[in-house]
């Protein structure tokens, strides 16, 4: 009896071990799970990263993405006339606030003989003369001082503005159909991408009472024909864009 009672211990203390074996085990396999079921802080983080932002503003459409305008820039050949006294000082002007339209008084002369005219007074140095822009008989249009920089054109004006000679064909001054075209077009693209309203674009006449552009000072209905022109080419620009 005395040998058992040892032997019996032993059991009973074998069994309350491996119990606490088994109930540690337990409790260890509970709460490694419950750790593996709360997300770590981590892999928030990393969850929200892949998340795509969602953005508030509305794409822009196409219009506005290739120049920052609803109207699209029409056509334009760059030829930057030398900087000089007599026809591109290479001076900013103050403010943009107008577009002064201009016809050439010179028949039948393309837009590429007058910019190089304007070119050319550089060394002839007898007078003063350019403009912003020349729109030719066929429409075609070239840039001889950049848009923000004074063009001798406007006289007043030039520190306000930006100006558009028109060529034309005979002595009524009146603009071929392409060159009435281009100018609504260049007009529209410069008045919507600078903001420049209606009574803003002016003719050389309303700054200094020149007969310039002589068709559209001699026919004053066509001259607020062409503003309307222009205005209802903006409008038709920002239907299309789905601004409207
Ligand atoms: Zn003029």
């Amino acid at each position: 009896m005395d040998d058992r009672q040892p032997e019996g211990k032993k059991k009973i203390r074998w069994g309350r071990f491996l119990l606490w074996i088994c109930v540690t085990a337990v409790t260890v396999a509970a709460v490694w799970i419950l750790l593996q079921l709360v997300p770590k802080e981590d892999e928030n983080v990393d969850v929200l990263l892949d998340t795509p932002v969602e953005l508030e503003t509305e794409p822009m459409t196409e219009a506005e993405t290739e120049t920052g305008c609803v109207v699209p820039e029409p056509p334009i050949d760059e030829q930057l006339l030398t900087i000089n006294d007599y026809s591109r000082p290479g001076e900013p002007i103050d403010a943009l606030e107008y577009i002064v339209i201009h016809y050439l008084a010179n028949p039948k002369t393309t837009a590429q003989q007058n910019h190089d005219y304007f070119e050319s007074l550089k060394d002839l140095q007898n007078t003063s003369m350019s403009a912003n822009f020349i729109v030719g008989i066929d429409g075609e249009i070239i840039e001889c001082v950049p848009v923000g920089e004074i063009a001798y054109a406007s006289n007043s004006m030039n520190h306000l503005s930006v100006s558009i000679e028109n060529c034309h064909l005979d002595e009524t001054g009146r603009f071929t159909q392409d060159t009435y075209n281009s100018c609504v077009h260049l007009t529209a693209y410069l008045a919507a991408k600078y903001g420049i309203d209606r009574e803003h674009i002016i003719r050389h006449y309303d700054v200094t009472g020149k007969e310039c552009p002589l068709y559209y000072v001699e026919h004053e209905d066509k001259w607020e024909e062409f503003r309307d022109d222009v205005m209802d080419y903006i409008e038709e620009c920002k239907k299309a864009a789905g601004q409207d």
